[in-house]
Order: structure tokens, then C-alpha cells, then sequence
């Protein structure tokens, strides 16, 4: 079943008879060549880029719940590269041009929108670091340009510029930066994936992974055993669970990230907003809806819902921002299980099992990434080579702590990435 505007048409007209279910509901079976743990954004991505540039069919994509019910339904749905540390810049590089060609790829709307992204600084310091950020975004071949304030003020005029603790000295604008509808995004993969003959088999947990003299056998499932030759753990928030499964202890802490939206209004915002003096991003949704959210909640948990301290740090954080937003009612907060690093950067790599693969650390950020992170991922499963964008994502750098990919120069500070 392809789309086109013909077909949406012809469907209107004769009742929507016509479209079949996205993808088929396979049973599992005994055995197959690639099982990936896993069916969020970066698992569905791996799996579809597997099928699509490799060509290869006989995989499975096991998930505990239902596809887009983890983090890719979850967050707020900003894409953009602006990284500055080589290792991250040209990944996010690489997944912008991905981004920018998904809808054809994928035949399937995944309102990708590049609607610009503005950082706003508050600081002449600030904006130094903010200058030195640009350079190397266009030094990597991406888009940045430094507004003042009163460039700042043409774009979003209704935003506090005389704030007297954070006035507005002006922001790093990225033209190509935007959001795009993220449970579509899972859906379009899902799809693309099943059409190339791969099996997406939801309600099926995994519950151990088999490991014989150093190589990995296969998993077990609440649906049974499977035998496999290679495994893939794309569990994100879940991440150092599913790693326990086969003996190892992932350098990953799981963390809640709220989330907020409020009732539906007339376009206001119309770019992706980030305040920075505070960890602070807004949008607002083709609904009408302004979407935003703030830091991680500062305690390690698995549980998918925040505390109240959070909400009102980012509540402050708003009304500092644009006062205006004190007046919108918010309609829904929810929390999604963020899979932290030390460095807040990820891991694309191999692990010490043979035929057993890790792709998590996604950190604020993997909504964005998961075109990329699942071409680099499939490029590394099929070859056995690191993708040429992906080279830096190493498991073993938080042990030989060469090649730690620190961009906020943070460290360990969770809030800060
Ligand atoms: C509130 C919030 C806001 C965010 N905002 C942004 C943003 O604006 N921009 C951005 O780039 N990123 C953002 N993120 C981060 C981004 O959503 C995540 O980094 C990314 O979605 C994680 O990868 P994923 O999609 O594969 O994760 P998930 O969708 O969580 O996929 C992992 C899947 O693994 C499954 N699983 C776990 N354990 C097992 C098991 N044992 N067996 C089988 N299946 C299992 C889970 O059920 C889940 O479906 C945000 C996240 C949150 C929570």
C-alpha cells in the first residue's frame, strides 16, 4: 500500500475502505538471523536499514509493549545538528540529511518540519560559546547564524528581552532545525520494515539472553525462545536491565524526563525555542498545543512519571522566559525513562559477547538521532565495521576515558546534558 495524494483522495471519496493495517502480526518464530531488543525509534530504524541497505530478511524486532509506546512517543520532538565535539557533529550531520529525505524514503508523513531552532544566550560568555558552537556547525557543513538581540526580537517578539536577571543578548539560530511528529516517525519504520519482510513482534519481552562460551545463542522471551545469530539491545531507558540480561553493567543510569503540553491555541510559536539560562525548549504542535519541558527529575528511576519540583522549575523557567505563558491552561504531563551517560553522549559498538551489539545512551537527545542511529547501527550489525559517522560512540571510552565525548563539558552531571 503506497501513499499519494491520489490515493488520500480516492480513499475520501469512497468511505477509507481501502487502507490495510501498516504492518502484519507475526507469530514468533525458532529462530532468526538478527533479533533486536528493542522496538522504539532506534530499533525500528535499525531493523528497516537493515532490510532496505543490507538486504537482509530473516529479523525479528521483539518489544516488551506496543511499537511507539516507549521514548519515540514520548518527547517533544526536536531534530536539529548542532553539535560541536567531532564524533557528535558528524553524526548529527548525518542524520539531518536523513531527516530531510524520510518522508520519500519512507513514503510516509512524518511532518518533518524545519521550522528553525533558536539557542537563546544571556551572556556576553554565552555567546561566545555560542559563536565558537556556530563556526564548527558550518565548518561541518550545517546551517548556523548569530542573531542579536534585535535579530532575536524580529523572530519571537514576545519574549521577556529586559528580564532583569536574564536579559536576552540574542540566539544561534539553526534554519534546518525543527521537530517532526514522533510516534509517526516509529510508524513509518515499523511499516518500511515489515514491507521488506521483517517481523515485528509486539507483547513479547525478553527475559534473558543466551550466551554460550562467549557467543551469543539467542534470547528468551515471554513468547518462548528464540535462537539467534546476531542480538541487538536497543532498549534505551531499559538499557542497563536488558545489558544485565547477559551478565554486563552498561556505564548507564535511567533517569524521568517530564514532559508538558497545554490546551490547543492560535499559531504563537513558530520556531523550536531554548532559553539559555536554564534547561528550558518549547514548541508548539501543528494542534495548536505548546509543547515543552525542561531537566531530567535528579534521582535515578525507572519509573515513566516525574515530581512536582521538576514541574515547577520548569514552569519558572517558562513564565521567565515568555511571561505570557502564565495565561495557557496545561492539559498533560508524562515522563519517559532516559537511558543517561556519563558524557551525555551515546554508545554505537559491539560488546565483549560475540554477535551481541549495544545501542543506547541517547541521553535528551535520541529523537533526533534515530535516523542515523539506526544506519550506523545496521551498517555495524551487517559489516561488523563502525560506520564512518558513528566511529567515536565506544563502549569501552568510559573505561580507557580516551575519546570521551563531553559537549557541555559537564561531566558526570546528568542536568547538564
Ligand atoms: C519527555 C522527553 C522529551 C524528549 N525530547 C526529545 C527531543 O525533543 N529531541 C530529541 O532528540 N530527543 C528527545 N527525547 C529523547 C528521545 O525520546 C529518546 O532518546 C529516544 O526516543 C530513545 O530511543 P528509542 O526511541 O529507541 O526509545 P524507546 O521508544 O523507549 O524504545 C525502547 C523500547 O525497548 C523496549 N524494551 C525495553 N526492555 C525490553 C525488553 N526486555 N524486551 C523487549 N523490549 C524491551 C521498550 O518497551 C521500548 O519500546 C526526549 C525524551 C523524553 C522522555
Amino acid at each position: 500500500m503506497r501513499f499519494s495524494a491520489l490515493r488520500v483522495l480516492k480513499e475520501g471519496l469512497t468511505g477509507n475502505k481501502g487502507w490495510a493495517p501498516h504492518w502484519r502480526d507475526p507469530e514468533p518464530q525458532p529462530q532468526y538471523d538478527i533479533i533486536i531488543i528493542g522496538g522504539g525509534g532506534h530499533g525500528l530504524s535499525t531493523a528497516y536499514y537493515l532490510a532496505a541497505e543490507h538486504g537482509l530478511k530473516n529479523i525479528a524486532v521483539l518489544e516488551k509493549g506496543y511499537i511507539g509506546g516507549g521514548n519515540v512517543g514520548r518527547n517533544t520532538t526536536i531534530v536539529r545538528a548542532n553539535y560541536f565535539l567531532q564524533g557528535n557533529s558528524e553524526f548529527y550531520s548525518h542524520s539531518m540529511k536523513l531527516w530531510e529525505g524520510l518522508e520519500s524514503e519512507l513514503n510516509y508523513n512524518v511532518m518533518h518540519s524545519q521550522r528553525g531552532l533558536i539557542n537563546l544566550f544571556h551572556s556576553d560568555g554565552q555567546r561566545d560559546a555560542f559563536a565558537r558552537r556556530g563556526n564548527a556547525m558550518i565548518n561541518q557543513g550545517d546551517d548556523a547564524v548569530l542573531l542579536d538581540r534585535e535579530g532575536v526580537r524580529k523572530f519571537v517578539p514576545y519574549l521577556d528581552f529586559d528580564n532583569v536577571r536574564f536579559p536576552i543578548y540574542g540566539g544561534l539560530y539553526h534554519p534546518r532545525g525543527g521537530t517532526a511528529r514522533h510516534d509517526a516517525v516509529a510508524w513509518g519504520y515499523a511499516r518500511g520494515a515489515d514491507q521488506r519482510g521483517v517481523h515485528l513482534i509486539q507483547n513479547c519481552e525478553v527475559t534473558g539472553i543466551d550466551v554460550e562460551g562467549g557467543v551469543v545463542r539467542g534470547v528468551q522471551t515471554t513468547r518462548g525462545a528464540i535462537r539467534a545469530g546476531k542480538v541487538a539491545m536497543v532498549a534505551a531507558g531499559r538499557s542497563g536491565q536488558v545489558a544485565a540480561l547477559a551478565g554486563m553493567r552498561l556505564p548507564v543510569e535511567s533517569h524521568v524526563l517530564q514532559a508538558f503540553v497545554t490546551e490547543g491555541l492560535k499559531p504563537v510559536i513558530d520556531h523550536v525555542l531554548s532559553f539559555g539560562m536554564g534547561h528550558f525548549y518549547i514548541s508548539q504542535s501543528d494542534k495548536g498545543g505548546l509543547v515543552f519541558g525542561g531537566d531530567i527529575d535528579m534521582y535515578a528511576s525507572y519509573a515513566a512519571r516525574g515530581n512536582l519540583p521538576i514541574v515547577e522549575h520548569v514552569m519558572e523557567a517558562g513564565m521567565t522566559l515568555m511571561p505570557m505563558i502564565g495565561k495557557a491552561k496545561v492539559l498533560r504531563s508524562w515522563g519517559g525513562v532516559m537511558d543517561m551517560t556519563p558524557d551525555g553522549s551515546p554508545y554505537i559498538d559491539k560488546t565483549d559477547i560475540d554477535g551481541l551489539y549495544v545501542n543506547c545512551g541517547w541521553n535528551y537527545g535520541g529523537f533526533k538521532a534515530v535516523p542515523a542511529s539506526g544506519h550506523c547501527f545496521a551498517h555495524l550489525i551487517a559489516t561488523d565495521r563502525p560506520h564512518g559517522a558513528a566511529t567515536k560512540f565506544r563502549l569501552d571510552r568510559m573505561r580507557t576515558g580516551i575519546g570521551i565525548l563531553d559537549e557541555e563539558g559537564t561531566g558526570a552531571q546528568h542536568n547538564l546534558h
